[in-house]
């Protein structure tokens, strides 16, 4: 099941930057060799106590931009419509109601999307208690009072946050059908390809589940078996600030990639692989979905019998943190090569679920110890006790050692080569877990 997304809307410096912040806080995972991906918060995995989610904050509104700010508030919580599953409006006390406040608040109840209603810098409940109440005003539910700088009422927050969760995606009759998102810059052809897979019997089902969602899905059917796209290209909005824009296709992104199992990454071959693509790729290789690299526009490159070489060469090296994703070069134009872009799809998702017994994992980990020494510090070796798969999607593995700190990255690394040598794996990244046994 996808994780629910959460989306922070309010005015210019109400907090939603601290309150993100300090949701964020510890939990924000920091993948160090991803380029730009967890630089730029825009998004972060939240847990509150047994439920995860994705927490965006659709910010991005100058504050010294004086009448526009309406506009752009309604901007920004129109995104946060079409990408949320449950939108977290924040208020100021301090400032007190505003009129925006009530123009935002008629849209996002219009909307039916659960909304949580927020208001912040309560710092002294003697002091401003009387004051929250006013804004029940704005007719979208009872207000919860926090101070996101003292980190006060946060979990009362967060209880009314996860209560709007939906039930469990299982009883979705779509649920067992692979979700495969289609990602990537502006014109390398995800609309094309969609097209092109969809031919005539295009069947658009957006609204799964009573949700809008921006990016479109559709059906499409290929040697008798079922798929889901995820079109991100699917709407454009004039968005007039660059930043803005590419915010707004970052939240596509991590939306669209949020829900899927596989990730297509389509890059266009005529431009070559850019530090753009990187970052659009690093998304999903940060959740751990499968990756398809689907070169585009193959057709319009000219070729010797080195060209194929040459891009695997350069796209290996831009994406160096994802050697293990598949690449297939396509053309969304003509149709070559698509039946091998579905193929590497259902490889990818049979690896993403693949399960290895223990026994022969630990087959490959004593003649890995064997044929490499662990790394030893001041004197103490590195001990390998033991190792297991305990998840999938992505595959997720213990080992246990006799002490953490000795575990360094690149023998991690070094039994990650193996257990690929031994089972492949390719298009899905893998985790390991080290942990202490006595
Ligand atoms: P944003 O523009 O909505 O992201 O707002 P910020 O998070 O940048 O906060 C704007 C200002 O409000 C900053 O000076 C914060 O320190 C302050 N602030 C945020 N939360 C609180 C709070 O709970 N109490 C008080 N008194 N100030 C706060
Ligand atoms: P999107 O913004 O990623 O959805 O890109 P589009 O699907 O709108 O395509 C952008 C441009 O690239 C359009 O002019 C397409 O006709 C062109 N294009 C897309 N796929 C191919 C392809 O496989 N070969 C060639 N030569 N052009 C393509």
């Amino acid at each position: 099941m996808s994780k629910p997304v959460v989306a922070i809307v309010g005015r210019p410096n109400v907090g939603k930057s601290t309150l993100f912040n300090a949701l964020a806080g510890e939990m924000i995972s920091i993948v160090k060799d991803t380029p730009g991906v967890t630089r730029d918060r825009i998004y972060a995995d939240v847990t509150w106590l047994d439920k995860s989610f994705t927490l965006i904050d659709t910010g991005g509104i100058e504050p010294d931009s004086g009448d526009i700010i309406l506009s752009q508030m309604r901007e920004q919580a129109q995104i946060a419509i079409d990408t949320a599953d449950v939108i977290v409006f924040i208020t100021d006390v301090q400032q007190g109601l505003v009129d925006s406040d009530a123009k935002v608040a008629d849209m996002l109840r219009r909307s039916q999307k659960p909304v949580v209603l927020v208001v912040n810098k309560v710092d002294s409940v003697q002091k401003y208690m009387m004051d929250v109440y006013e804004f029940y005003n704005l007719g979208i539910g009872e207000p919860i009072a926090i101070s996101a700088a003292n980190r006060t009422g946060i979990g009362d927050m967060l209880d009314e946050i996860v209560k709007e969760f939906p039930e469990d995606a299982d009883t979705d009759e779509d649920d067992d059908i692979p979700k495969i998102a289609v990602v990537g810059k502006p014109n390398v052809g995800k609309s094309s390809l969609i097209n092109k897979l969809l031919g005539e019997d295009r069947v658009i089902v957006s609204d799964i589940a009573g949700t809008t969602r921006d990016a479109v899905d559709a059906k499409v059917k290929w040697k008798d078996r079922e798929y889901i796209f995820i079109d991100t290209a699917g709407l454009r909005r004039k968005g007039k600030i660059k930043e803005e824009l590419e915010r707004y296709s970052v939240i596509r992104t991590v939306t669209a990639v949020e829900r899927a199992d596989v990730v297509v990454v389509v890059i266009d071959a005529t431009e070559g692989v850019t530090e753009q693509d990187a970052k659009i790729a690093g998304i999903a290789h940060e959740r751990g979905k499968g990756v398809v690299i689907a070169v585009n526009k193959w057709d319009a490159v000219e070729k010797d019998d080195k060209t194929i070489y040459k891009h695997t060469n350069r796209i290996r090296e831009v994406l160096a943190y994802m050697p293990y994703a598949e690449l297939v070069f396509i053309s969304a134009k003509s149709g070559q090569r698509l039946p091998r872009l579905f193929e590497t799809i259902d490889a990818v998702i049979e690896n993403q679920t693949l399960r290895i017994q223990t026994g022969v994992l630990n087959e490959i980990l004593s003649e890995a110890v064997a044929m490499q020494q662990p790394p030893s510090d001041r004197g103490k070796r590195l001990k390998i006790f033991y190792m297991t798969q305990v998840g999938v999607k992505p595959p997720t593995f213990v080992i246990f050692v006799n002490d953490k700190e000795l575990m360094h990255f690149s023998y991690t690394r070094y039994i990650e080569n193996k257990v690929r040598d031994a089972f492949g794996f390719r298009g899905t990244s893998l985790k390991f877990i080290i942990r202490e046994r006595g």
